[in-house]
């Protein structure tokens, strides 16, 4: 009897966290923006009586009161640095969950029967872990289901999923306690009668793949741009079959070149939504369902676009960072928390009629540091400097550069299935890019035309590698500012 009242409880809250989540009309926004407000003061107490670390942080600041801008702060270093500190369970300990992590039995496990556990990729850095509570995982998923794909107000249409689920596949990589892949493991019990998950993975080879999907006919197809890049490929070879019930497909975790997502929606008639979320806050958007941005879920995160000076800029241009607040996981607060993506908000509403900020675009993850030498003087070489050829050659499927020495540069370029690419016209669309930079005679650039670009060890194509590694350190060099990081 217990079981079967949790169960209804747990139905419920699913359906409520769902309702609460979709998408705003005008008549909304004014308890929206309460809500918001409501969520973030409480998330500052909460954060201020039971995590240590915040304690110290926030002395001297009138949190009932106080601006976001008057809040320090958090570099992924620094969190790491004081993890168990920043936990507001003292349960919740580094070393433990470093145990729990490594044994592969535990995926998909809660930690302390409580926590959904998962550690980034590092291919920024030092690797961050994340942990999770119940209820924010199911708002994770609430956020998805309210707004990640075009929903009914009305109740018919949920019904009709209550007989004949939706089958969802997911392309990722194998099992592990990577975000992309583990948070899926805690889909919630009550929503599996409405839907029906395919894993696979981006190490399939893709005539493994490809039976898969045709067997199981997926209505939404979610994975990284590289698995979407496969499908299409395997689409226009005629393996994978066409599929009538196919009404979505979702890219995440990678930025999705426009190059790219418009080839995949030729090829299979539809369009491509675009989610821009990371471990420590996965429900920061939905995918826009006639842009290829996302829409901000503001009332589940705070993101502030910035310059390298924790400077806001205005809407309609790229920062240098981000600063996310994660307002739904209190288990640990991110609060301020310094992501280098390039970001860039639209400054006019979506032509989707959505009210929801989007996110136009996201440039710089997976990528590694370029530096160049000018004149003795190392300076970092923005990878999107380069992105002027993938938004002129629609030829182009895949790509990648590669940093092979000091002010030399390779970009390993995939053609389109039929189509072919020319180096020249390659190396003259660099070119354009190294004169409006000024950089031409410094930086040096080889074009390679490859089969194909294979993804690292975490399933995900590094669109900018730095081969050759960081640049030298005189002993001259002033040294980075470390004491704020510890
Ligand atoms: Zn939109």
């Amino acid at each position: 009897m217990r079981g079967f009242l949790r169960a209804v409880s747990d139905q419920v809250k699913l359906a409520l966290a769902i309702r609460s989540l979709l998408p705003p009309r005008p008549a909304d926004m004014h308890a929206r923006a309460e809500a918001r407000e409501a969520r973030f003061r409480n998330l500052l107490r909460y954060a201020d009586e039971n995590s240590p670390f915040y304690r110290k942080q926030f002395q001297g600041i009138d949190l009932k009161t106080c601006a976001i801008t008057d809040l320090p702060t958090l570099s992924k270093a620094k969190m790491m640095a004081n993890l168990d500190d920043v936990f507001t369970d003292r349960a919740l300990r580094r070393d433990d969950l470093e145990r729990f992590m490594n044994n592969a039995a535990n995926v998909g496990t809660y930690f302390e029967g409580n926590y959904a556990v998962c550690h980034t990729s590092g291919s920024q850095g030092q690797p961050a872990i994340i942990v999770l509570d119940k209820s924010a995982i199911l708002t994770m998923f609430a956020a998805q289901f309210a707004r990640g794909q075009p929903v009914s107000r009305r109740f018919l249409p949920h019904l009709r999923r209550l007989f004949n689920p939706a089958r969802f596949s997911i392309i990722t990589q194998k099992p592990g306690f990577y975000p992309s892949s583990t948070f899926f493991n805690y889909f919630p019990e009550r929503a599996r009668r409405f839907t029906k998950l395919q894993r696979l993975s981006v190490f399939d080879p893709p005539d493994v793949l490809v039976e898969k999907l045709n067997t199981f006919r997926p209505n939404i197809i979610t994975g990284y741009t590289s698995a979407l890049e496969t499908i299409t490929r395997e689409m226009q070879a005629g393996r994978l079959k066409p599929n009538s019930d196919l009404e979505q497909i979702t890219n995440i975790s990678e930025p999705l070149p426009k190059a790219i997502a418009e080839h995949v929606q030729q090829a299979f008639g539809i369009h491509v939504t675009n989610v821009y979320s990371m471990a420590e806050c996965m429900a920061l958007t939905c995918g826009c369902q006639a842009t290829h941005g996302s829409h901000l879920n503001d009332e589940l995160a705070m993101l502030e676009v910035v310059d390298a000076n924790n400077r806001p800029v205005p809407n309609g241009t790229p920062g240098s960072k981000v600063l996310l607040t994660n307002l739904y996981n209190l288990a640990q607060p991110i609060i301020r928390y310094e992501i280098d993506d390039i970001v860039t908000i639209s400054p006019k509403p979506c032509e989707c009629g959505s009210l929801l900020p989007l996110v136009e675009s996201v440039d710089g993850r997976s990528k590694d540091q370029f530096w160049v030498n000018i004149n003795g003087q190392i300076r970092e070489l923005p990878y999107y400097i380069f992105l002027l050829v993938i938004h002129n050659e629609t030829n182009l499927a895949e790509h990648q550069f590669l940093q092979t020495g000091v002010n030399q540069f390779v970009l390993r370029a995939v053609a389109v299935p039929g189509k072919t690419l020319s180096v020249d016209r390659l190396r003259d669309l660099v070119q354009q890019s190294l004169i409006s930079e000024r950089l031409v005679g410094i930086v040096h650039f080889d074009v390679e035309i490859v089969d194909q670009i294979l993804p690292e060890e975490s399933g995900k194509v590094r669109r900018a590698k730095n081969v050759f590694g960081p640049p030298p350190v005189a002993a001259s060099d002033p040294q980075p500012a470390l004491a704020s990081e510890i």
